[in-house]
């Protein structure tokens, strides 16, 4: 069966080299703390790229090829200061982003660029029309990175890298970031916290990462409130939690917002079986956001969308979720099951509840009240 619609669909084997060390899942190893992996470790994405290829994905999406993004790309985003800190501690023997949770290893610098430019030479074929949208599968995140440091795995701003250079060379002015990823997406946040032309839209599970931030009254800064929406549900939100953020705050907020186009940070950390979430999203629930975000951006951006992916830690099941995801973008069904299907589909988590309903609408209610 041939794809409905042209995807483009960025993997890059270094993207798996970069090495995050030992620890244990995110606590540094030593005292008790038996050394083991670090959650961010190179599994669950590249075992997700062995399945686009052996489920025969592959053959229906457009392969871009990943580039490095420059110091210039990189400095429209980041402090000088913080870019020559992870470059000297790259080319040496690695380091941290800044807050204990980054660990990068050597060439840690280059990969690095390669996840950033990775997502703006997906962003760059979607803007030149030569595919219709774009999955870029890339590593590190980014979407914890603050300008002065990196955070939570996450040493650049790979999406907003990707907004920046969009922004000054192509053309475009207005952009909306969706990011379900598990945790807050204070980065992009912390980014536009002044910027009235990026929205950006964070579901999360409440008070998980950071601490912090996250809060649904977290509207924007001056000149732009409204465009910064925060929906932080509750632990063990399942897949009609999701939905229902998406339909009803989502979709209206980028819709009224008429972006140029919208950037989505893909994390697959709100998964059923994800070792540092605590939601219940199935591959399928993963698979009717993204059906549901690129419809949205059928009608508000000319179908221009871009996914770029951050957080999900359980290699055995963020495969099957990106395959959902990129079945949504391409418009092919594989065939392929999920095996996790018969465990987690039929689950009551799934039923929207009264308290997550509760913060959904306080969302939205906020966020029409705010819309521009
Ligand atoms: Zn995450």
């Amino acid at each position: 069966m041939t794809a409905q619609r042209r995807t483009g669909y960025i993997w890059h084997e270094r993207y798996a080299w970069h090495d995050t060390g030992t620890h244990v899942g995110i606590a540094p190893s030593g005292g008790f703390n038996q050394p083991h992996m670090t959650f961010e470790s190179a599994e669950s994405k590249s075992r997700m790229a062995g399945l686009v290829e052996v489920s025969g994905m592959i053959d229906e999406l457009i392969r871009l090829k990943p580039r490095l993004a420059s110091r210039e790309d990189l400095l429209r985003v980041h402090d000088a200061d913080y870019v020559d800190r992870i470059e000297r501690d790259s080319a040496a023997r690695g380091g941290d982003g800044g807050d204990g949770f980054t660990p990068f290893g050597p060439g840690s610098y280059d990969i690095a660029r390669l996840a950033a430019g990775g997502t703006i030479a997906a962003a760059e074929a979607v803007l030149a029309g030569t595919v219709d949208n774009a999955y870029a599968l890339v590593r590190p995140p980014g979407h914890h990175a603050r300008r002065d440091t990196g955070m939570g795995y996450c040493l650049f701003a790979n999406v907003c890298v990707a907004i920046e250079y969009m922004r000054e060379k192509l053309g475009v002015s207005r952009v909306a970031i969706v990011d379900y990823d598990v945790h807050h997406g204070n980065g992009a946040e912390s980014i536009y916290w002044n910027d009235r032309d990026v929205l950006t839209v964070s579901l999360h599970q409440d008070r998980l990462f950071p601490l912090d931030t996250g809060s649904v009254t977290a509207s924007g800064g001056d000149g732009a409130e409204g465009t910064n929406i925060n929906i932080p549900l509750p632990a063990g939100s399942g897949n009609g939690a999701y939905q229902a953020a998406i339909e009803r705050v989502a979709v209206p907020a980028v819709t009224s917002f008429r972006p140029d186009v919208i950037l989505v940070s893909s994390g697959f950390d709100p998964s059923a079986v994800d070792p540092l979430g605590c939601m219940t999203v199935t591959s399928g629930g993963f698979k009717d956001m993204a059906a549901a975000l690129v419809t949205l951006a059928g009608n508000v951006c000319e179908g221009r969308i871009v996914f770029s992916h951050e957080g999900g830690y359980s290699p055995v099941h963020v495969p099957f979720c990106g395959l959902a995801v990129l079945e949504a973008l391409t418009g092919h069904e594989t065939g392929v099951p999920d095996p996790f299907a018969q465990s987690f589909d039929s689950s009551p988590a799934h039923v929207l509840k009264p308290w997550q309903d509760e913060v959904i609408a306080q969302a939205a209610l906020i966020a029409d009240a705010l819309r521009l």
